[in-house]
């Protein structure tokens, strides 16, 4: 029977905000928990890639306003694949990649991470309890608790949703420990610099992979947009990555940001041709941050004894590497398919969660096969299910 106690919903990420926004518009009452004390949008300016179905997703979603300014916000590229140089001879090793990067209207469609977050959070600040550290939950007899880090808890609500990112503890308890997100042991660097400083490459998606190295590859990947390169007030945003062991965050702090990061991307790269070099010399040093690539168990999200009141959405459920750019496109696709089963069952019913994880396991496990294939190859990492550590 449906119930107008709350949706608990753990975490104020991009997969939590997008469910939000379809409960509100079902009237579906709900409550965000968030760790952070507000919305930090520094160092979140790395571009996401948006496939067709995580346009599909979100425009299915959002409201028609909401969905213009979306797509509006969004960069659109020319070009059909990554354009790959050799960044110390700038001469061009393969031009595409198999599978094409547009989505919608012969064009690569992006938008910064931070700009999504803000675009999805519409409306929904007065809806998010900031400061609640959420490490895990409690069923009740008719319905569940979220726990907080400091013993407390919270209302009773009629589901909780885990969407706390890689290092949700709801996932873990859950799934019984069944759902691992594993540490590659690769490091990445996200860095921004004016636009004006990408000149040198042109409009397109871009891969640099520097194979020069004895301690191993490192690479780049950026997305340049026609139109703002004459205005050094805006930024692009490019993903350093480096095989295990090539990156190292001073004291192995990946939470640091700004120019310690900066510092270690410019190293990394001095050796460069004078074509890229200004991404790195014109770099806002501020905007620096680190991020280790992980990924969840390469052969697909396991199977877990359902918990009708419990579920999972987003990197919780099936973090995987940047390749590909798959995480956020199938957190979206989470967020549209657990929002529109809740809707149709009017509220949180019996069977709600069993149905979205039977359909979310399907593509899930698929995004996370193609990343860490692609990542393979790319970025030289691999996972022993058996071995490697997990975070
Ligand atoms: C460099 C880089 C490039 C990427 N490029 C792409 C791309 O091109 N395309 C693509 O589709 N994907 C890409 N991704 C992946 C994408 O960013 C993620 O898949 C996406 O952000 C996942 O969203 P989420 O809502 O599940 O988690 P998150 O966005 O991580 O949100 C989790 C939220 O939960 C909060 N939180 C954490 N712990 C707790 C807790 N215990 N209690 C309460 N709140 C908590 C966090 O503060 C955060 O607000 C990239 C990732 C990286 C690092």
């Amino acid at each position: 029977m449906a119930t107008s106690k709350p949706i608990l919903i753990s975490g104020a990420g991009l997969a939590s905000l997008l469910l939000a926004q379809s409960l509100r518009q079902s009237n579906i009452p709900f409550t965000i928990f968030e760790r952070d004390a507000s919305f930090i949008f520094r160092a979140q300016g790395y571009r996401l890639r948006l496939s067709a179905e995580g346009l599909d997703a979100i425009e299915a979603v959002l409201d028609a306003e909401q969905w213009k300014r979306f797509w509006d916000t969004c960069g659109k590229t020319g070009g059909v694949g990554f354009t790959a140089y050799n960044p110390l001879t700038a001469e061009v090793t393969e031009n595409t990649v198999p599978e094409g990067l547009a989505s919608r209207g012969g064009k690569v469609v992006g938008i910064a991470r931070g700009d999504m977050r803000r675009l999805f959070a519409d409306g929904l600040e007065e809806l998010i309890e900031w400061n609640k550290h959420v490490t895990g939950y409690q069923l009740t007899d008719d319905g569940v608790k979220a726990v907080f880090s400091d013993g407390t808890t919270s209302v009773e609500g009629s589901l909780l949703v885990g969407g706390e990112g890689i290092y949700s503890k709801v996932a873990k308890q859950v799934s019984g420990g069944r759902i691992k997100v594993y540490d590659t042991g690769a490091r990445g660097i996200h860095g921004q610099a004016p636009t004006t400083a990408f000149k040198g490459l042109g409009e397109g998606v871009f891969r640099l992979t520097d194979e020069s190295r004895p301690d191993g590859l490192v690479f780049i990947i950026t997305n340049v947009r026609s139109g703002d390169m004459d205005n050094p007030d805006i930024e692009f945003g490019w993903t350093l990555g480096g095989q295990p062991g090539v990156i190292r965050a001073p004291n192995d702090d990946y939470t640091i940001v700004g120019n310690e990061a900066a510092k270690i991307a410019k190293a990394l790269t001095k050796d460069w041709h004078p074509r890229f070099k200004p991404l790195f010399d014109e770099m806002n040093e501020k905007e620096a941050a680190f991020w280790k690539i992980t990924c969840s168990t390469p052969s697909g999200v396991p199977e877990w004894p359902n918990e009708p009141r419990v579920t999972v959405i987003g990197d919780a459920a099936h973090s995987m590497t940047p390749a590909g750019g798959l995480g956020a496109n199938t957190a979206v696709r989470d967020s549209e398919l657990l929002g529109r089963l809740l809707r149709e069952a009017g509220g949180y019913k019996d069977g709600v969660t069993a149905a979205y994880e039977k359909a979310m396991r399907v593509y899930a496990s698929a995004a996370v096969h193609e990343s860490y294939t692609t990542a393979t190859k790319g970025f030289g990492i691999n996972i022993d299910e058996k071995t490697t550590p997990t975070v």
